[in-house]
């Protein structure tokens, strides 16, 4: 089956912070603390909204963001309740704090003005508790909320906003990626908003302390995910403590903050946190970050898996009967086998077995799997729709049968067609089957699962499809 490019993209990549049952404060005693001032600055708020999600889209575009819900949903709620504790005085309305796990194993993390925040994997492996994935988080939070991003710049000339999205991505990149991927740009540019002075750094350990004793934290983690940071990272020194270099005695002055902050019963250990670690253990070793931008510029890696330049050879493993679910944003929630990986593009994800998926005359195809994806549709009808997007798919594939008419299901309670048709694979030359399942989205777009398996194995796959399907959540 080539897959289905006719139309084009309405997935968004954002994540939904996750919603956040009652979070308690817990009771810090905040006597002693250090006052914090937030340095001079240039820029309005909106603007550091707006550069951060410049530069938030364009790491998406070069960084393999994780999609697996586990592991996800366990950082946004870490992240919501560090935002949760930010003291009134530093809130800004218009900011949008939004945190997401980067699929590469340098132990690094990098938030941007405005709110939006990365995590690599390699943090979180790294971690000891949760206590020390909060402490990196809180630091990061601190740099956000104080504006250091936005005042470094304002000590150079005023930027435009514009110029700067290539620029800080250089910046996170870093190395001979991040020189190719700012050129044009100017390096030191993005330079500017990610690498602080030792003076901001303090700021950023003393509020980043203040936020995680109202959290329920104990700020002494922080100290000690530094000292994780210093003993993990290879040679060359560790890319986080060159944006965020000690400003001398880091160590005493948390801890002597964290006196002044008496946190009781500290969040230290969660269960969350062991389970999460253990599932990040079963999952193929994370690239480099050099790896994974070469990747993306090649055009051949987003998400979490690499895309074949190969035709697939259609000889697959027999799918896993544990099941993983996989969060699209806002728009869906799918569960499939866990031995299927995910391959993106711009409007739809496919899920296929490892030997499935690859490129045929230029065209990427899949012999086994599941293409989820939106299309945008003008007719509001649900059966026009879907005759379009059966026309759509005939184009890339020429052998496709027509179909002699729809079932009514359901997806997600909602109306649902689905019909069967016929095709012969270009890769392999095979007879497969096709199942399409179509419903619509609120705003009148159609969202569809094209369902593919080799004819002769279609009886075995048909429950699998019919159970993917029925998995699926509807969030528009
Ligand atoms: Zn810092």
């Amino acid at each position: 089956m080539q897959k289905h490019d006719g139309m084009r993209s309405l997935a968004k990549r954002s994540t939904c912070a996750s919603a956040l049952g009652a979070l308690v404060l817990s009771a810090a005693l905040v006597g002693a603390q250090t006052p914090i001032t937030p340095p001079e600055n240039s820029y309005t708020p909106s603007q550091d909204v707006e550069l951060g999600l410049k530069a938030a889209a364009e790491a998406r575009r070069q960084l393999p963001v994780m999609r697996d819900d586990e592991v996800t949903s366990y950082v946004q709620d870490v992240g919501q309740r560090l935002v949760a504790a930010i003291p009134p005085e530093l809130r800004h309305s218009e900011f949008r704090y939004t945190f997401e796990v980067v699929n590469v194993r340098e132990i690094n993390a990098f938030a941007l003005p405005g709110g939006p925040m990365f995590v690599n994997r390699g943090m979180i492996e790294a971690a000891h508790t949760e206590g020390e994935v909060a402490g990196v988080m809180a630091h990061e939070l601190s740099h956000v909320v104080l504006r250091h991003g936005t005042a470094q710049a304002s000590k150079a000339t005023k930027y435009e906003i514009g110029q700067v999205a290539g620029a800080v991505l250089g910046a996170i990149i870093g190395g001979g990626w991040g020189r190719v991927i700012s050129e044009g740009t100017q390096f030191g540019l993005g330079a500017a908003f990610l690498r602080f002075s030792r003076e901001y750094e303090k700021q950023a350990d003393l509020e980043g302390s203040h936020i995680m004793a109202r959290a329920g934290y104990d700020p002494r983690d922080m100290a000690n995910m530094f000292k994780t940071i210093e003993k993990q990272s290879g040679s060359g020194g560790p890319q986080w403590l060159s944006d965020h270099p000690n400003p001398g005695n880091r160590y005493d002055y948390i801890l002597q903050e964290a006196r002044a902050l008496r946190v009781e019963n500290p969040i230290r250990d969660t269960r969350t946190f062991d389970q999460v670690q253990a599932h990040l253990r079963s999952l193929p070793r994370a690239p480099s970050t050099e790896e994974a931008t070469r990747n993306a510029r090649n055009g051949r890696t987003t998400g979490t898996a690499g895309r074949d330049a190969r035709p697939p050879t259609g000889r697959v493993d027999p799918p896993s009967s544990s099941f993983r679910t996989y969060t699209e944003g806002n728009v869906f929630r799918v569960s499939v086998p866990d031995n299927w990986r995910e391959i993106q593009d711009n409007s739809a994800v496919t899920f296929a077995p490892s030997g499935a998926y690859g490129t045929w005359n230029g065209s990427s195809v899949f012999t086994h799997g599941v293409e989820i994806g939106l299309s945008r549709n003008e007719s509001h009808d649900l059966r026009e729709a879907t005759d379009e997007l059966i026309d759509s798919l005939a184009r890339g594939n020429p052998s496709l049968g027509r179909p002699n008419g729809y079932d009514r299901v359901r997806i997600d309670g909602r109306t649902a067609l689905r019909t069967v048709l016929s095709n012969v694979s270009d890769a392999t030359r095979q007879e497969e089957t096709i199942e399409i399942f179509t419903a619509q989205l609120r705003n009148g777009n159609l969202f569809y699962a094209v369902a593919v398996a080799p004819r002769s194995d279609f009886g075995y796959y048909r429950g699998l499809f019919d159970r993917i399907v029925s998995s699926i959540q509807l969030n528009d």
